[in-house]
């Protein structure tokens, strides 16, 4: 499935930002299950790295009995989520090369300044590309399908006219010019 956008509730992005300022200086990792593209529960993964200031590996006893725990609950894994503890939310070179789940979104938390920032991408045959976080406690609308080269010239033409339309309107209804009065 082809990930447009990850929806989180406040709660459940607090969850993931706060799991990252709490193991700083480490990397931080877990789990988001959810259906479809909303988020419904996160559950921390205990960082087994050697290097846990630099990457992260997720201890693979918690991450099976999560993945059970998601399916008990009707829910799927819909999310990966790390830290960059001195880093920015991008994901780096290792984390494009790793990869190894194309149908979730990678949520990668910079925590630069200890200042969480959260951002998603979809990685797939080595290559990044970015979902929209949705953090709102209510449905998003349905995502729009991206607008055509073509349409967007034409809604700028539009509004283009538009604006010449109202100029012309206001100006008509400008109030007669009072008569110059002669002597
Ligand atoms: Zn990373």
């Amino acid at each position: 499935m082809i990930m447009r956008r990850l929806w989180l509730t406040h709660e459940l992005a607090q969850l993931i930002a706060q799991h990252g300022l709490e193991d700083y200086p480490h990397e931080a990792c877990g789990l988001i299950g959810g259906v479809n593209e909303q988020a419904l529960s996160v559950s921390r993964i205990k960082n087994i790295s050697d290097k846990p200031e630099h990457a992260f590996l997720m201890d693979g006893a918690e991450f099976t009995k999560t993945m059970f725990e998601f399916s008990k609950r009707g829910e799927v894994l819909i999310g990966i989520y790390h830290t960059h503890p001195h880093g920015d939310h991008l994901p780096s070179r290792t984390d494009v090369q790793e990869a190894q789940y194309p149908d979730t979104a990678y949520v990668v938390v910079g925590l630069k300044q200890r200042q969480p920032r959260l951002s998603a991408w979809q990685i797939r045959n080595g290559l990044a590309e970015p979902i929209d976080i949705i953090i709102s406690e209510t449905e998003p609308l349905p995502a729009l399908p991206p607008m055509s080269r073509a349409q967007v010239r034409a809604n700028i033409i539009a509004l283009v006219f538009s604006f010449i339309f109202l100029i012309v309107l206001a100006l008509s209804l400008l109030p007669p010019a009072p008569p110059i009065p002669t002597r």
